[in-house]
Order: C-alpha cells, then structure tokens, then sequence
C-alpha cells in the first residue's frame, strides 16, 4: 500500500499519495562544484526529481552550498559514519539527509542530527543495506534475511520516533531481487513512512536495468514505493534516471515525453528496422509530449495492431507507410519514412494535437497498405489468427476460428489438429 505519510524533500512532496518520485545520485566528486553541477542539470534534465550527492569529507559539505544554491533540483547529501558531515550538511541547506542510524557512532550522535533536522525541517532518509545489518541481528540474518532486514529498519523507526523525529522515508536495499521485495512488502504493512525503493549494485546497464525493472516493478505495481534510484555502473547518472522513468511509464504510473513501441520483427522484416527504431527512439528524446509512436517491421498485418499508437510508420522494400491513430497518413519511400513521420509528428503538435489526413495521400497508403496485405494473404501471422479470432467471437460464432490444415498446418509441431 502507498505510505499514509507525507514528507517534502525541498519542494517535493514524497509518500502519502504523491507521484512517484525519480532519483539519481551523482557520480563526481562533490567538492568538483563544476563536475557536480554539470551531472545534476543533467540528470535534471532526464527527469531526475530530486538528487543525492555523497558528502564524505569536510570540503564535500563546504562544496554543497553552493552546489544547493544552483541546482535546479532538491540536493540530498548522503552521509555515512561521520554525524558532524550530517550537521554541517544541513547547516549548507541539503533538502534531505540520507544515513544510516546504525553507522553513525550512537544514539547521541543521532540525536543530534535530529535535533537541528528537527530545527531547519530537514528529513532523513534513513535505512538499512543487507551488507550492513547490525551484529545482534546476524542469527536471524542466517534463517531468515527478510525478516533482519525489516526488524533492522523498524529498530531505527522506534529509534527515530523515540527522539521526536518522524520527518522521513525509510529504505531496505539488498543485492538480492526476491529479498528486496519480500522485505518492502512486510515493511510497508508495518510503517506509515514513505518508502524509497533500490537495489544495491544492480549492475551494468543492461543487467541492473533489468533487475531494477523486476524487483522494483514488482514492488510498485503493488502499490508500494514513494521514490525509487535505479543503480546502474554508469557514470553517466542520467541513465539510471531514463531507466526510472521507463519503469514508471511502463506501469502507467507517470507520464513523461514519448512511449516508443515497436515490433520484434521476424521472418517477414523487409527492411533495416534496428536502425530505424534506434533513429526514431534518439529523435524522440527531443519531445516532451507523451505520444505513443510505433515502429512496424512490415504491413503485412496492416496497421490493425498499432492502431492506438497516435503516431507509426511500417515499412516494405522500397516504400512504407506513416500512419495516425490506427489510419494511413501518406505512402513514402522507406528512405523517407522517419523524416516524414517527424514531419507530421511536428505538423501535429503545432496544431495542438490534432492530425490532418489529406485524403488523396491517405487513401493512397491504406490502398499500399491492403496491397501488402493482399499480396500476404495466404500468410497466417499470429497477429491475424487474433484478428480472426476477435472478429468470430464477436460475429458469436465462435471464440476460437477453427482452422483447418491446408490453412495452417501442423506438420512439424507437436500437436495435430484430428
Ligand atoms: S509480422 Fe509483426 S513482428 Fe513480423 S515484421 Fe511484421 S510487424 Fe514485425
């Protein structure tokens, strides 16, 4: 469930109902004013919402306010081991601080980080890593990690309220994908707190992406999570922020620029589609507005299965299409096509939206478009037998199109059709 509580980290409301929020952290050394600040407008113009910057030493927490001064985002300083770098890094106006109250040198130590949070109304990230559970947890760590990492976190929550300091998010990392989910799940029952979402070293790009997409995902298709970093071994923090976005796009939890859909391709591809798909894709990053743009290998299946996309293009040898909302805009050749579907994408957003058909170039792409499908009739494509089998269901006849094996055969499958 989605945390009952709500905490601002600068201007940005986190938990308690608020859009999920995107983080990143940079990569550079913080007291590199210039290195940081050229991340952050980065990563800022990614999409980053917020942005956490390690303060490991004293000139990091000097660099930090200014760096607070110019970003155009909530700087959270990260801190760990040392309570004095928490203090000056709120004295140097860090929107939020991230530590762990376990490795900071005591209660007291921690006492006093929340007595001046308290003060400039500061929150906390506060949270625990599975490479970090405290010693008396270590036993249970051994039978049953999900249950020390919960018990970890909910030790500093009491911990936390016990001092009169109930400003913050609470986060349980692991490596583990299965334990990090598990563990979110029981501690969202158990605390009213937003709840920020990561795994610890995902990885590479590809394999942190993924894993970031299966344990997150999972987690905030359920409804739990208020922020969320994807960690990826990248300098470049904006990646970690276009992979946030992905997965919250893909779960239709926020909008963000473009949605880009584009077929597999298989054996009926009949042009250079991995290069187009990676044109358009690039070209796309230029727009804010959330279109749905398709990329189509062939026509054999028509434009039937894009047909919700505002904006595609399906292509042949020589010649391809560009099409709107399911309807043929006009008939270029394959050369053409990206140009012109960004012609037409920019025709249409100067007009607020709306999509002008000229109806002699329309009528010539639906006509090139039935010629394809003509021409593949006999071409049973898993995307047709659905065609045909919505249309019969809904003719009543039949939920199922009954085929026989001149029109699909099954020698060489496993199962026959007698
Ligand atoms: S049949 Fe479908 S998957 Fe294959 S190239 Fe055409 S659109 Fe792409």
């Amino acid at each position: 469930m989605a945390s009952k509580r709500q905490i601002f980290v600068g201007r940005v409301p986190v938990g308690g109902g608020a859009p999920v929020v995107v983080q990143t952290m940079t990569k550079t050394e913080t007291a590199n004013i210039e290195a940081t600040m050229d991340q952050i407008e980065k990563v800022a113009e990614a999409g980053s919402d917020v942005v956490r910057v390690a303060v490991p030493r004293d000139q990091d927490a000097k660099a930090l306010k200014e760096i607070v001064k110019r970003s155009p985002i909530p700087v959270i300083a990260d801190i760990h081991f040392n309570h004095t770098l928490a203090l000056k890094a709120i004295e140097a106006g860090a929107a939020c601080v991230r530590l762990n109250p376990g490795n900071i040198g005591g209660r007291e130590k921690v006492a006093e980080v929340a007595e001046l949070a308290n003060r400039h109304k500061v929150p906390m990230r506060i949270g625990v890593n599975s490479g970090s559970l405290p010693r008396h947890l270590h036993e249970l760590e051994e039978t049953s990690p999900v249950e020390a990492l919960v018990e970890a976190a909910l030790e500093f929550v009491r911990l936390m309220e016990s001092l009169d300091f109930t400003n913050f998010k609470v986060s349980i990392k692991s490596t583990n994908v299965p334990n990090t989910i598990a563990a979110n799940r029981l501690l969202s029952e158990k605390i009213p707190y937003p709840i920020h979402l990561g795994i610890t070293e995902a990885g590479t790009k590809w394999s942190g992406s993924l894993k970031s997409a299966v344990g997150l995902g999972a987690l905030l298709a359920d409804g739990i999570g208020d922020t969320l970093r994807v960690s990826l071994s990248t300098f470049h923090a904006e990646e970690e922020v276009k992979v946030a976005w992905e997965i919250l796009k893909a779960l239709q939890l926020r909008e963000r620029g473009p949605v880009l859909i584009a077929c597999p391709t298989c054996g009926r591809l009949q042009f250079d589609m991995d290069s187009v798909v990676a044109e358009v894709e690039k070209r796309l990053e230029a727009y804010e507005e959330p279109i749905e743009v398709a990329v189509l290998g062939c026509a054999v299946n028509g434009i039937g299965e894009a047909k919700h996309a505002d904006f595609g293009i399906a292509g042949a040898k020589d010649e391809g299409v560009v099409f709107a909302h399911g309807r043929a805009l006009k008939k270029v050749p394959t050369a053409r096509l990206v140009d012109t579907l960004f012609e037409q994408i920019d025709l249409s957003l100067a007009r607020g939206g709306e999509v002008e058909f000229d109806e002699t170039e329309s009528a010539e792409g639906e006509a090139w478009v039935q010629k394809i499908e003509m021409e593949n009739e006999g071409d049973l494509t898993p995307e047709k037998i659905a065609r045909m089998e919505k249309e019969a269901a809904e003719k009543g006849e039949s939920d199922r199109v009954l085929l026989d094996e001149e029109q699909s055969p099954t020698a060489g499958r496993r199962f026959t059709r007698t």
